[in-house]
Formats: structure tokens, C-alpha cells, sequence
């Protein structure tokens, strides 16, 4: 059985709460283009998934509208064959949302018996199969939906999960807050209530690279109660890694096990219910495509460059934030080294965000590099002989404490997106933590006007594209 959730981007929600919520306790109707994700198998719950994507928000004016009241709307359709038809072109689901003034965030006998015309008209007009979404905002601002797979009455499916990404994440889904909790998570509601808690156990969450950040981040998601975790890594623990990577022990490393193996275990030992998936692979293999695409929210625990490069479109694309960090300790030579610089950096990546290219935090050659190094060793291994290209040097300076704290960090930044507690320009898209000199910068980048990925809004919210992310290897 497929089931189904949406991902409406916060411009998007904005421009429909205007439209739909003007206090005159009537109802009104839009349009919603979405781009999709099918995800051929959910690693948690094992059966297929369709994230719909919103891409465009199509206003029905008021002209359009032939009988409007607080419990009902009918409008011509003719703005509804053009959304079709837009749709077609684009290999998009049109989405219907209307309001109920009232509250009531049940679908109405009324929509019951309204809809299936609609349905039957996105048939005639785009083919069998074709799908149409239905969605209802109530006057407090709650999301509920349904998905329609055939035009006949009840021929329908919820919408698991409606989130809406921007500065802030909010989850909507039937009976938020009301789910009791492990005990284990008691405190923690006593500080940001009980509605995190239940926010955190239903969501699934990537972590890309299992090291000396990304082993702490996973241990940190573990124990604030995030339910269903992924895990990204293709490498092994060794005794240099022994020392920051939580979770792993003396025997790991002598049995060169997995990292991904090792946090997963590790996860699973706390007892808290957690569902961990650990997938042993470089992010860009096609075998991880379903447990990321799944995922609600993606942390970037990764120094590759190239992998980097990877999860910056895949924030765009699938409207999924990536929480990327980064430590540099800029430590020159000399025993003890004069410390030049210790950064730590959290930056969030989405729509209207300015992407990691443009904020010159990754190299686009360093990238290539790696590309090379995974694809065709001996090539590169001919090339950085002869210096054209840049190859791994001495190991990056790393310190515990360091690589931890910027997890926190990281995990926090979370936190404020779900819950708030900094307030509402408490979100901070890209922030730098100057440790030697115990301060926070935030610097600014504009995207570049060129940018692919995050100065124009083609991209955002495609979904499924071939080549993925519109990526040429
Ligand atoms: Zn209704
Ligand atoms: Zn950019």
C-alpha cells in the first residue's frame, strides 16, 4: 500500500493563508502545482511512498467564484483545466485547497461529494491514473489533506504527513500532541511542551556521515527522541577515529567495522525506541536514494566536497532542509601549531537560502576531484602525481570538544525551526561559531546571479528528475 505526505514550502503556505483566511468567514479556493518523489520503498515503515512538492500557488479570484458561504464554494472550472493543463506539461499533481472558516479539519460531506467531479475532470484532461490532491486550512491555521487515486466516492488516501519548511519546519498530521510519549522524554517537555516530543517521534532524519560530528549528531537525535533515524557513511572506524566518534570502541576499530554499523548499534543500546537504518555507502549512490528522499529533515555531517555538493541540490530539489556544518581549524606548523583560526559553521539549506557553492563554502574543483577518486582511482592517482588535481594532504586538525559542540549546535538549530524558543527571527541560516575567539558571526552571502540551484526557483520543488538532481556525473 502507498501512502502519501506533502512538503509545502512557507512562501507557498503564506500566499494561501492570504488568499484563503480573510476573516469574512467565507470560504475560498487556490491551486497548489507540485512536483513529486516516489520512493519505491520507505526503509521504516517498508511499503512505498509519494511526497508531493508544492512548486506553484494558483489563486481562484474572486470572479471565478459562482456561490460562496461559510460552509461551501463552487467556482468555474475553467481555472482548474488551465492548472490541468500547466500540470501536464510539467509532470505535476494539482492540488485543490479551500477553507473552512468553522475549524473543522474533516473534509465535509459536502467536499465528499463535490470532489469526485473534479477528479474525474483531471482524468478526461491528463490521463488514467492521474491524481489529484485536496487540501483544507482551517481558520487557526491547521493543514489536513487527501489524495485522490480514482474519480468515485472514497476513493481517496490521507495525507500521512503535511510539513511546511522555511525558517521554520512545521508538522501537521491527525492528532498532533496528543501521542503520550516515552517517560524517558518527560523533562523535556516540561521545556518545550509536549508537541516536540510527538514532532520528534513521528519524523525521519538523515545523518550523512558518521564521524566525529555525525556520530555525535545521531547519538544527539537518539536522545531528544527523533523516531526514525538514517545513517550515511562508507567508511570503516580506525584507531585515529577511535577518540571522537561516539559510540564506538576499541574492537570496532580492530575489526575495521562500518561506521554506520557501529552509531546504529550504539542508537539502539540507549533503548528509547529509536528505528535506526544504516546504510554502508558513498551519499550520491543510487543505494541510498529512498531512505534520503524519504527523510524530513538531512543533517550534513560530511567534509567531502563532493557530497556536499550532493545534499546542496537535494535541499532544493526535494524541499528537504539540510542542516550542513563544518569545523576548520586553521592551526599553522610548529609544535604547539600558532592557532590561526577554529570555525565551526551550521548552515541551513533551502529555498530562498543562499546555497553552499555560493557561500564559497565548497570547492567546486575539490569536488571533481573526489568524483574522479571514486570513479576512476588510477586516473586520479596519474593526475595528482602530475598535480592537476587537489589531493587529500595531511589529515584535517580535529579536537572532540570541537567537532561536538558544533553538533549541538547544529541538532539546536533544529530544535528552534520545530519549536521556536528563540522566537521568531530565531533561525539562523548560516552561522559561525569563532571558538578562539568566543564569538558567533553571521556572515551574509547573496546567491550568485548565475546559480542553479539557489537563485532561480526552477528547480525547487521538482522532485524526481532524470538525471537525479539534475546532476551529469
Ligand atoms: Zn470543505
Ligand atoms: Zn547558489
Amino acid at each position: 500500500m502507498t501512502t502519501f505526505s506533502l512538503t509545502l514550502r512557507e512562501d507557498h503556505e503564506a500566499a494561501l493563508r492570504d488568499h484563503l483566511l480573510r476573516g469574512n468567514g467565507l470560504e475560498h479556493a487556490a491551486y497548489v502545482l507540485c512536483g513529486r518523489a516516489g520512493i519505491r520503498r520507505d526503509p521504516w515503515d517498508r511499503e512505498a511512498h509519494e511526497k508531493f512538492l508544492s512548486m506553484q500557488v494558483i489563486p481562484v479570484s474572486d470572479d471565478q467564484v459562482l456561490d460562496a458561504g461559510p460552509g461551501l464554494i463552487t467556482w468555474s472550472t475553467t481555472s482548474f483545466v488551465r492548472a490541468l493543463r500547466a500540470a501536464a506539461a510539467d509532470d505535476q499533481v494539482v492540488a485543490v485547497v479551500h477553507n473552512h472558516p468553522a475549524g473543522m479539519t474533516a473534509f465535509s460531506a459536502q467536499d465528499d461529494t463535490n470532489e469526485p467531479d473534479l477528479v474525474q475532470l483531471a482524468v478526461n484532461r491528463n490521463g488514467g491514473g492521474t491524481k489529484m490532491l485536496s487540501l483544507i486550512l482551517t481558520a487557526d491555521g491547521q493543514w489536513a489533506g487527501r489524495v485522490w487515486l480514482l474519480p468515485r466516492a472514497g476513493a481517496h488516501a490521507p495525507l500521512r504527513m503535511i510539513r511546511v519548511p522555511g525558517a521554520r519546519l512545521a508538522v501537521h498530521y491527525p492528532g498532533r500532541g496528543l501521542a503520550a510519549g516515552l517517560p524517558a522524554f518527560q523533562r523535556q517537555a516540561l521545556a518545550f511542551g509536549s508537541a516536540l516530543n510527538d514532532d520528534l517521534s513521528r519524523l525521519r532524519v538523515g545523518v550523512v556521515g558518521c564521524g566525529g560530528t555525525g556520530s555525535a549528531v545521531a547519538m544527539l537525535l537518539a536522545r531528544l527522541g527523533v523516531g526514525q533515524v538514517a545513517l550515511f557513511d562508507n567508511d570503516v572506524v580506525d584507531r585515529t577515529n577511535l577518540n571522537r566518534l561516539h559510540g564506538a570502541h576499541q574492537q570496532d576499530a580492530d575489526l575495521m567495522r562500518p561506521k554506520v554499523h557501529v552509531v546504529a548499534e550504539a542508537i539502539a543500546a540507549m533503548g528509547l525506541g529509536v528505528r535506526v537504518v544504516p546504510t554502508e555507502a558513498w551519499i550520491g549512490d543510487p543505494e541510498c536514494r529512498d531512505a534520503l528522499r524519504a527523510c524530513d529533515i538531512v543533517f550534513g555531517c560530511t567534509d567531502d566536497h563532493d557530497g556536499r555538493l550532493f545534499l546542496n541540490r537535494l535541499a532544493y530539489y526535494y524541499l528537504i532542509p539540510v542542516i550542513d556544518m563544518g569545523l576548520a581549524i586553521d592551526a599553522g606548523d610548529g609544535d604547539p601549531p600558532a592557532l590561526r583560526g577554529l570555525d565551526g559553521r551550521v548552515t541551513v539549506l533551502g529555498p530562498h537560502e543562499t546555497c553552499l557553492m555560493c557561500r564559497g563554502v565548497v570547492s567546486g574543483a575539490a569536488a571533481r576531484g573526489e568524483a574522479m577518486k571514486r570513479a576512476e582511482p588510477e586516473l586520479y592517482e596519474r593526475r595528482k602525481a602530475e598535480a592537476y588535481v587537489a589531493g587529500g594532504g595531511n589529515p584535517a586538525p580535529a579536537v572532540v570538544t570541537f567537532t561536538t559542540e558544533l553538533a549541538c549546535m547544529a541538532v539546536n538549530e533544529m530544535i528552534q525551526r520545530l519549536q521556536g524558543f528563540r522566537g521568531s527571527d530565531g533561525s539562523v541560516a548560516h552561522r559561525v561559531r569563532k571558538f578562539h575567539l568566543g564569538e558567533d558571526r553571521r556572515p551574509r552571502h547573496d546567491p550568485r546571479p548565475a546559480c542553479p540551484v539557489c537563485a532561480a526557483d526552477e528547480s525547487w520543488g521538482r522532485g524526481d528528475t532524470d538525471p537525479f538532481l539534475g546532476r551529469v556525473a
